[in-house]
């Protein structure tokens, strides 16, 4: 069936483009977490001028908050005529580091054809964008509508949430009581339904060792030789163990469907020369070596069940290899998180779907994390799904882009669905 705000949406082509192209501009790159302020004001402006009232609230005391870099957010509400259950549709507003390889503008907004380029149009400026479009067009098209309709922008995703999503949700943003269904346009695809997410834990691994002369290696001890004693560990036993652990998550990529740990960074000895030093380095073994691991699980494997299995690997070389010490940090945790198929959003997007596209959607789960994590384990509010435009594969490279068509689509999907849950 054809709608009359699906109708609206197609007309508002030129808008959707401009607005999108007005979002990427604003370069919110964290870290350090830059121009949330300006994206907030740009939101609250465009959305006071839809009819919804706004409230700013500002991470005080979240990781990386200051006065050079504060950590804002925005919440919009637009109240029906009657009461009903709260819609909400929450976007991050930050985006990652631009890094090489661009041929286009970061922050340009290029159109061509069907594409809009720029660091965060899939992710996720374009989903953003894409349900203020949807929104604003049921709203002009319902006003008589029961419930209320919530868009949040908020910060620092892409480091953790901890000054957003987990901000908000630990003030009671995502009361159960208030919001009763969540939608987060991440960019899993126009047609598909992404149910949750992987678990995440990263730690720094230290091993120590002392220092001597480099023409003497003997009288001292390489921390870097322990250390790949350890990544020999990690290929020999740890990589085969967790690739051969399949989930039952539905996580694309296919090759995310099994465990997988990335070696994030590895330091030791003198630390790198400056670019432009000339001098030479002096000669000494290194006495530490540092790594950062950040190993992706499934809801299969319990938490400690993932840090044990590294300490079990580092306690057999201690056992093993003379002189082997370590220290090992956690840094961060998160848990997996996954709602489940009959969940009303779940269903309400489902059937959105069939209307749009004429065929059920794909379901599935994010390799990486996303802020639903904080909906669930803070908020307590399980009945939320990522659903948005975009191609995942696309989020955080070079010449990133976003589909006009896609979220034109998308945002029908999401006018469908508020349809669905908040008309009589
Ligand atoms: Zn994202």
């Amino acid at each position: 069936m054809t709608s009359s705000p699906l109708k609206r949406i197609d007309a508002a082509r030129d808008d959707l483009v401009a607005l999108t192209r007005d979002l990427i501009a604003i370069p919110t790159l964290n870290p350090p977490g830059r121009d949330y302020a300006a994206i907030c004001s740009y939101l609250d402006t465009r959305l006071s001028a839809s009819g919804f009232d706004t409230t700013w609230v500002r991470a005080e005391g979240a990781p990386g908050d200051s006065e050079a870099h504060p950590r804002w957010n925005l919440i919009a509400r637009h109240d029906g005529a009657r009461s009903g259950d709260c819609v909400h549709f929450n976007s991050h507003t930050d985006v990652v580091e631009i890094g090489k390889g661009w041929t286009r503008d970061p922050f340009g907004g290029t159109v061509e054809g069907d594409r809009i380029y720029g660091r965060g149009a899939c992710d996720m400026k374009g989903g953003l964008a894409a349900s203020i479009i949807a929104a604003e067009a049921f709203i002009a098209e319902h006003p008589d509508y029961q419930g209320a309709i919530e868009i949040s922008g908020t910060a620092d995703e892409e480091s953790g949430g901890y000054g957003g999503v987990a901000h908000l949700a630990e003030r009671g943003w995502f009361d159960p009581a208030r919001v009763q269904h969540v939608i987060i346009p991440e960019p899993l695809g126009k047609d598909r339904i992404c149910l949750g997410h992987r678990g995440g834990w990263w730690a720094e691994i230290e091993t120590r060792g002392e220092i001597a002369h480099g023409s003497m290696p003997f009288l001292g001890d390489c921390a870097i030789r322990h250390m790949g004693a350890v990544l020999q560990a990690f290929e020999d036993r740890l990589f085969p163990a967790m690739a051969a652990r399949l989930t039952d998550m539905p996580v694309v990529p296919d090759g995310a469907r099994q465990s997988t740990m990335n070696i994030n960074s590895v330091h030791g000895g003198q630390p790198e020369q400056a670019t432009g030093d000339t001098g030479l380095p002096a000669h000494c073994v290194p006495d530490s070596c540092r790594i950062v691991v950040d190993r992706r699980f499934l809801m299969e494997e319990p938490v400690d069940g993932v840090r044990q299995e590294v300490i079990d690997l580092l306690e057999d070389l201690k056992s093993r290899r003379p002189n082997f010490d370590y220290e090992i940090r956690e840094l961060n945790r998160v848990t997996p998180s996954m709602t489940d198929k009959t969940a009303p959003v779940v269903q309400t997007v489902h059937a959105a779907i069939e209307d749009v596209f004429g065929h059920a959607p794909g379901y599935v789960a994010s390799p990486g994390s996303y802020d639903q994590k904080h909906i669930d384990r803070i908020g307590r509010l399980r009945n939320c799904i990522a659903y948005g435009p975009g191609i995942l594969e696309l989020a955080h490279k070079p010449d990133e882009w976003v589909g006009i068509t896609d979220m034109l689509d998308s945002a029908k999907v999401m006018a469908r669905t508020l349809e669905k849950l908040l008309l009589p």
